[in-house]
C-alpha cells in the first residue's frame, strides 16, 4: 500500500488539513512510491507555530548543549550515511555513489557547526572611551525557513540548517516535493540525538507552503535554492514582507578549455561535471568552451568517453541515472530535437537510450552538442540534464567575453597548464565559483558558497562564516561601570579600594 507523507512539527507527525495531495515517483521505474501532503495555510501556521513555540528554550540552550548535540547528529548520520544515500536515490535517481558523495558534502557543514562556539565569539573593546567597554554579540533570528529544490534533497538543506541550529534558531524546512523523504529521515535523526522538539520541523507543500513562509510574520528569514524565476519570487516577497533573504538561481556553468589544456583531464573532468547525477547539479558544466585547436581533439575524447557511459537504475552501478521526473524528461528531448533544428551538430544523442533498468524509468542518455552558437536555445537555457554544449572560438578573450555575457554566474572553470593565462581568468571571470583545472568547484564548508548575477538574489553566500553571519544578528553593547570607589556617590559599599 502507498504511505502517505505528512508534515513533521514539534518532534512528532502532524497530519495535514489538507485536500490536495502529491505523487513521489521511483524515478528509475516510474513507479508511484509516496503519496504527499501538500500544505495549506492551516499547516503552515500550525509548523511555524511548533517552531516558535521551541525558540525561547533551544535560544537559552547552552552552547555546550548544542554542540553535544550536534555531534550525536553527526555521528548518527555517519554511522546510518547509506540508508539516506538509499532515499535519495529512490527519489531523485542519482547513482547511489553521487548520493552517498551529497551525503558527505552535507555532513562537512553538519562538522563545520559543531565549531559553533567558536564561529559565535564576539569581540570586546577596552576604554573605548575613559571608564566605557564596548563588546559585540551576536544572537539568532528565530523560526528560519528553509526552501530547497529537488536535485540534493539532503545536501542542500544541509547547507544551512546545521548552522541555523547550533546558532539558537529554530527551522521550519520546506523540502521539495519531488523527493520529500530525505527530510523526513533527517528530522527522525535530529530527535535521536537529543534535539528538542520543535527546533527542526518539515512542511512539506509547493507553492501554497512557500508563499505561506514568506508572508509569515514570525518567519524571520528564508534561505531558498531553486531556479532564476522563483528564486527572484522569493527574494522580493521575503524582503517586501521585512525577511532576511538568500535566495540561489539557477545556472549555466563553463568549462573553458586552452589549447594547451591536459585534453585528456579536460575530457574525463567535463564528462563528469557534464553527466554526473544526469546533469542535474546546479554546478553542472553544460557549455564547453574550446578554444581554438583544442576543439577537435576535444570533442572526440568527450564523444569516446560519453558513449561508454552506462545509464540505468541507479542502484545497479550504472554510470548516470534517471531524470527526475517524466516531464523532466521531456523537457530534456525536447531542448535536443530544438538543438538538432537549429543546426547544432549533434555527436552523440542520448533520447533512445536503452538503460538498464526494469520499467518505465524517465532515462535521456548522455547527449553530446558540436557547433553550439550563443542564440541556441540549448546555450541560452538551464536544460538541467545531461546535454553537453561545445562552444568554438578563437581566442582567450573571446571565452572570457561569451562567459562574462552569460546572465547566470555560478560556477565556472578553466582547462590550462598556463599559470599566467589561469591567473587572468580568476580575475576578470564574472562568476562566484572558478575551478582552475577542477570542473566542479564546490567549496568547502568552511568557504561559503554562492553565485553572482542571475545564480543568486541578496548578498549573503551559503554556509561557511557567511552562513553564521546570515543566521545571526548582531548586537553592540557599550558599558560604563563607575568605578566603585565612587559608588553611589554615597560609599554605602565599601570594597576595600
Ligand atoms: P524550483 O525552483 O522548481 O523549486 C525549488 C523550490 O521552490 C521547491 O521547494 C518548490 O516546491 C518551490 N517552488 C516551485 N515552484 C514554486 C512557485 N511557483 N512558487 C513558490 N515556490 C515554488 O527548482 P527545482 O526544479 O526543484 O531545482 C532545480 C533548480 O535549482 C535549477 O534551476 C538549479 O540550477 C537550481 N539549483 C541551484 C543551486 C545553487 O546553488 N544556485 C543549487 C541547486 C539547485
Amino acid at each position: 500500500m502507498t504511505t502517505t507523507l505528512q508534515h513533521w512539527a514539534g518532534g512528532a507527525v502532524l497530519t495535514s488539513t489538507t485536500e490536495r495531495f502529491g505523487d513521489v515517483t521511483d524515478p528509475a521505474t516510474g513507479q508511484v512510491t509516496r503519496h504527499l501532503a501538500l500544505a495549506t495555510e492551516a499547516d503552515v501556521e500550525a509548523v511555524v507555530g511548533a517552531a516558535r513555540e521551541a525558540f525561547p528554550g533551544w535560544r537559552d540552550t547552552s552552547l555546550a548543549r548544542r554542540t553535544q548535540i550536534l555531534f550525536a547528529f553527526r555521528e548518527l548520520l555517519n554511522a546510518r550515511a547509506g540508508e539516506l544515500a538509499e532515499i535519495i536515490t529512490a527519489e531523485h535517481g542519482k547513482v547511489l555513489s553521487d548520493a552517498a558523495g551529497e551525503v558527505a558534502r552535507g555532513q562537512e557543514v553538519v562538522e563545520f557547526a559543531c565549531g559553533i562556539p567558536h564561529l559565535l565569539k564576539g569581540s570586546a573593546t577596552e576604554n573605548a572611551s575613559t571608564g566605557v567597554d564596548v563588546h559585540s554579540i551576536r544572537q539568532p533570528l528565530g523560526v528560519v525557513g528553509i526552501i530547497s529544490p529537488f536535485n540534493f534533497p539532503a545536501m542542500v538543506p544541509m547547507w544551512f540548517f546545521p548552522i541555523a541550529i547550533a546558532a539558537g534558531n529554530t527551522v521550519v524546512l520546506k523540502p521539495s516535493e519531488k523527493v520529500p523523504s530525505a527530510a523526513q529521515w533527517m528530522a527522525e535523526l535530529w530527535r535521536e540525538a537529543g534535539l528538542p522538539d520543535g527546533v527542526f520541523n518539515v512542511l512539506h507543500g509547493d507553492g501554497t507552503a512557500v508563499d505561506g513562509l514568506l508572508t509569515h510574520p514570525d518567519v524571520r528569514s528564508i534561505s531558498f535554492v531553486g531556479s532564476t524565476p522563483i528564486a527572484r519570487h522569493v527574494y522580493e516577497t521575503g524582503t517586501a514582507h521585512g525577511k532576511r533573504v538568500q535566495a540561489l538561481g539557477g545556472a549555466k556553468n563553463h568549462a573553458v578549455v586552452l589549447p594547451d589544456a591536459d585534453l585528456d583531464l579536460a575530457a574525463d573532468q567535463t564528462v563528469n561535471a557534464g553527466f554526473g547525477s544526469a546533469g542535474e547539479r546546479c554546478m553542472a558544466i553544460s557549455a564547453v568552451v574550446a578554444v581554438g585547436s583544442a576543439a577537435d581533439p576535444l570533442v572526440e575524447r568527450i564523444r569516446q568517453r560519453a558513449e561508454g557511459l552506462v545509464t540505468g537504475d541507479g542502484r545497479r552501478g550504472a554510470d548516470m541515472g534517471p531524470l527526475v521526473t517524466r516531464a523532466a524528461q521531456e523537457r530534456v528531448s525536447s531542448y535536443v530535437d530544438a538543438g538538432e533544428a537549429a543546426g547544432a551538430t549533434l555527436v552523440v544523442d542520448g533520447r533512445g537510450v536503452t538503460p538498464d533498468a526494469d520499467g518505465d524509468g524517465f532515462f535521456v542518455g548522455p547527449t553530446l552538442f558540436d557547433h553550439v552558437t550563443t542564440d541556441m536555445s540549448i546555450y541560452t537555457d538551464e536544460i538541467f540534464g545531461p546535454v553537453l554544449s561545445v562552444l568554438r572560438v578563437g581566442t582567450y578573450d573571446e571565452a572570457v567575453a561569451l562567459v562574462n555575457a552569460n546572465p547566470y554566474g555560478n560556477g565556472t572553470a578553466i582547462f590550462t597548464n598556463d599559470g599566467g593565462a589561469a591567473r587572468r581568468f580568476r580575475n576578470e571571470v564574472e562568476v562566484g565559483m572558478i575551478g582552475i583545472n577542477v570542473p566542479v568547484p564546490v567549496p568547502t564548508a568552511y568557504y561559503s558558497f554562492g553565485g553572482w548575477k542571475s545564480s543568486l538574489f541578496g548578498d549573503t553566500h551559503a554556509h561557511g562564516t557567511e552562513g553564521v553571519h546570515f543566521f545571526t544578528r548582531a548586537k553592540v553593547v557599550t558599558t560604563r561601570w563607575t568605578d566603585p570607589a565612587r559608588r553611589g556617590g554615597a560609599g554605602e559599599l565599601d570594597l576595600g579600594f
